[in-house]
């Protein structure tokens, strides 16, 4: 809820002018969800994916190689 700071009226909140003597209302500020990037042992998620994939790209690198002709 809001309540107008010219005359101390209660409004709802998606009122945008006092309905009592229009004087227009504060906006409520608009909750900001903060996304915090996901974080596992240190390591943002992506700085695992990249470790994996390179750990596979390591580990069947070499297979792939010596089942070329
Ligand atoms: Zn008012």
């Amino acid at each position: 809820m809001a309540t107008c700071p010219s005359c101390n009226t209660w409004n709802p909140d998606d009122k945008v002018v006092c309905w009592r003597c229009q004087t227009p209302l504060p906006k409520p500020e608009p909750r900001r969800s903060r996304r915090t990037p996901r974080v596992y042992w240190g390591l943002p998620l992506w700085a695992w994916v990249a470790l994996f994939l390179f750990f596979l790209f390591n580990l069947f690198l070499p297979i792939f190689l010596r089942m070329g002709p």
